[in-house]
């Protein structure tokens, strides 16, 4: 039987990347205190925040709902709410829906849903179906455009000063290594854990940018927490998930990988930002929103589909 390094009961998890053998109470300690160590590094939060977790329903926003409410008990001057946006993808988000209400039932948290539907006349389901004909982006590039901006216009509704959203280690080297690969330097160096501040912006944060998407889903099982484990139809096929299975192979190969990237990263991060050029923030002419051109990337989908409701 393989000890726990710490307590020397039973170990049920092996952390090749530092060689620690752990059991279960240890194990979920260790995510809890590293998710602590990112926030306060980062001095992520003030103690009369107003913090949305953005919340899907899938393992990494349902582990942080329950992360940083068990967090912020010890602060009881900032208040922790989720926002889900129902996309409208029939089957799929529907059952992700009743999970993140479940969680936040359970937890006492104050949950605010909003939809495509409400927002733009539309669904993603709608837009694939026209966008199949009619335009070049894929599924997810819709949805991520569509989502950043009902989740802002979510989070200013509801007086929210700090935006979080779950990141997680992988999510993070992968967004670096593909803008490398599109030679896209600026967005590059816009990975961060605290986005920076930009007018009309609910700022966002990454409180799990440190933490491996298996270990989240490790931490999820062993506290028994209820999350979606069935994939989104328009799951992308493309780059970002040759990408994915390139580190995960480069990972069991070779332990500790993930850490050694971002850790790269960060240090060059530093030179990037100074050098980059400042993005003059607009609002759009369109709905008024926070943008860096004329109209908004969302506005500019719409428009493509003609399909204006409002
Ligand atoms: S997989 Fe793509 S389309 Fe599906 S919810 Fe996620 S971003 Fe949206
Ligand atoms: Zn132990
Ligand atoms: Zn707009």
């Amino acid at each position: 039987m393989n000890k726990c390094v710490y307590c020397r009961k039973e170990a049920v998890y092996f952390r090749n990347y530092s060689g620690e053998q752990l059991c279960k109470k240890c194990f979920i300690k260790s995510i809890e205190k590293r998710v602590k160590h990112t926030i306060s590094k980062y001095n992520m939060f003030s103690s009369n925040d107003k913090i949305a977790v953005a919340l899907s329903g899938g393992k990494d926003s349902v582990s942080l709902l329950h992360l940083l409410h068990k967090i912020e008990e010890r602060f009881p001057q900032s208040e922790l709410v989720a926002i889900t946006i129902d996309e409208g993808v029939l089957g799929y988000r529907t059952e992700s829906l009743k999970i993140a209400k479940k969680n936040c039932r359970l937890l006492g948290v104050k949950h605010y849903i909003d939809s495509f539907k409400r927002i733009y006349g539309i669904t993603l389901d709608t837009i694939v179906k026209f966008g199949k004909k009619k335009l070049e982006l894929s599924p997810c590039s819709y949805c991520g455009i569509l989502r950043r901006k009902a989740l802002n216009i979510a989070a200013k509704k509801m007086h929210i000063t700090k935006m979080v959203t779950a990141h997680n280690i992988d999510d993070e080297i992968q967004s670096i290594l593909l803008n490398f690969i599109r030679g896209d330097h600026s967005r590059i160096s816009r990975i961060r854990p605290v986005l920076e501040k930009a007018p009309g912006f609910i700022q966002r944060i990454k409180p799990l940018s440190n933490v491996l998407e298996k270990e989240i889903a490790l931490y999820a099982f062993f506290k028994k927490i209820e999350f979606q484990t069935r994939a989104c139809p328009f799951l992308e096929t493309s780059m970002r998930q040759d990408v994915r299975s390139f580190i995960n192979k480069l990972e069991t190969k070779h332990p500790g990988t993930k850490f050694s990237i971002y850790r790269c990263f960060e240090k060059i991060r530093s030179y990037m930002a100074a050098s980059d050029e400042k993005i003059d923030s607009l609002y759009c002419e369109t709905c008024g929103e926070p943008t860096t051109q004329k109209i908004c990337r969302a506005c500019q989908i719409l428009e493509d589909l003609n399909l204006f409701t409002k």
